[in-house]
């Protein structure tokens, strides 16, 4: 079933979270140990992200470097058709325009129809190691609001080969990303929600928001998409603090600003266990007045740890 299915059938804010497909050489009973914990609490869907190559250099003995293209972590489709199989809920791939011509797009749309996949959040990617900027592959899309129009037109079985005729039409349901802090390459918060707007009327559905730590900054945003005319449903994003090491990465990675208040108290911890704490009671906070303002779903961002996210959910839902 579709997420905005899902969304429209709710009384309630949902649940849902994504998860990392596991490095390569591990396991898919991890992703089965990381789920398992949070299946209480009904996600009737899972996103899975979609990880690029990364160029990785090795010191050869003759003292040059070689350059090799590495995939940490493949399989995003496999676990997708896994969880769904597994579980009997809907799994959203994460779908990129970086490293994707609009073929390999077509190609892996094919696979995921095939396969029962009815969701996907449709995104740029970011810039891999060594580009400044990020740079679309040779024939493949610079924004996700492009790569947005070629799924719509195959919802409407409209593909690639002009030629090929009595097509059948895919039928995804497209979420994309949304940054209440803006994206960080954006020049303006107003030219980002611009941009969104052009991802919605190229098809999306949903949005699922950046994480971000201050409620006030998703509700100024909600308000921002609604008066350029985004009526879309949008999720916020949540990951709770679990390390006083995230308190420069958060930033450093996801572009986002942390609270003052929330700094200090993580500070002021003693170790990693009471930033823990700290983490999960903002979060549950946050979560508490975000449901209370009714918001459709509550996301969260795993990164591969759930102990904390089962904690929030358990005081929230
Ligand atoms: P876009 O919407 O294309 O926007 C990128 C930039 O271009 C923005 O600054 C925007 O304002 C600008 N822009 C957009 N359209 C236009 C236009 N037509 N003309 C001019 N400027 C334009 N990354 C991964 O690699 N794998 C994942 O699984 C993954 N999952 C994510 C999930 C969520 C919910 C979020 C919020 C992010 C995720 N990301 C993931 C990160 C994402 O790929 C990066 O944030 C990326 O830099 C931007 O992706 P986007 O889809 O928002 O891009």
């Amino acid at each position: 079933m579709k997420v905005i299915e899902h969304i429209k059938q709710a009384k309630e804010t949902i649940f849902s979270f994504e998860i990392l497909p596991p490095l390569k050489g591990q396991n898919i009973r991890d992703i089965y140990n990381t789920i398992d914990p949070l299946m209480e609490f009904k996600p009737p869907f899972v996103n899975v992200t979609y990880h690029r190559e990364e160029v990785v250099y090795k010191r050869l003995n003759n003292g040059l470097l070689e350059q090799k293209v590495v995939r940490k972590r493949p399989g995003t489709v496999g676990i997708c058709a896994a969880l769904q199989n597994r579980y009997k809920i809907d799994a959203v791939p994460h779908i990129l325009c970086g490293g994707f011509s609009r073929e390999d797009t077509e190609n892996a749309l094919i696979d995921l129809d095939f396969l029962g996949i009815e969701n996907v959040l449709a995104l740029r990617g970011d810039s891999i190691k060594g580009e400044t900027y990020f740079v679309a592959e040779k024939n493949g899309h610079t924004f996700a609001c492009d790569l947005v129009g070629q799924i719509s037109d195959m919802n409407k079985g409209i593909y690639l080969d002009e030629e090929l005729k009595n097509n059948t039409p895919t039928n995804f349901c497209i979420g994309v990303a949304g940054y209440p802090e803006k994206h960080f390459e954006a020049p303006s918060i107003n030219n980002d929600v611009q941009n969104t707007l052009k991802k919605v009327q190229q098809g999306a559905e949903y949005i699922v928001t950046q994480l971000f730590f201050d409620n006030t900054r998703f509700f100024e945003y909600v308000e921002k998409c609604r008066q350029v005319g985004i009526s879309v449903p949008i999720i916020p994003g949540i990951k709770p603090i679990a390390t006083k090491r995230h308190l420069s990465l958060l930033p450093h990675r996801f572009h986002v600003d942390i609270p003052d208040e929330l700094v200090k108290s993580v500070v002021n911890c003693r170790d990693n266990e009471q930033v823990r704490e700290v983490g999960v009671e903002w979060a549950i906070q946050q979560c508490k007045e975000l449901k209370e303002a009714g918001v459709p779903v509550l996301h969260f961002y795993s990164m591969g740890k759930v102990d904390n996210i089962q904690t929030i959910a358990k005081a929230v839902f």
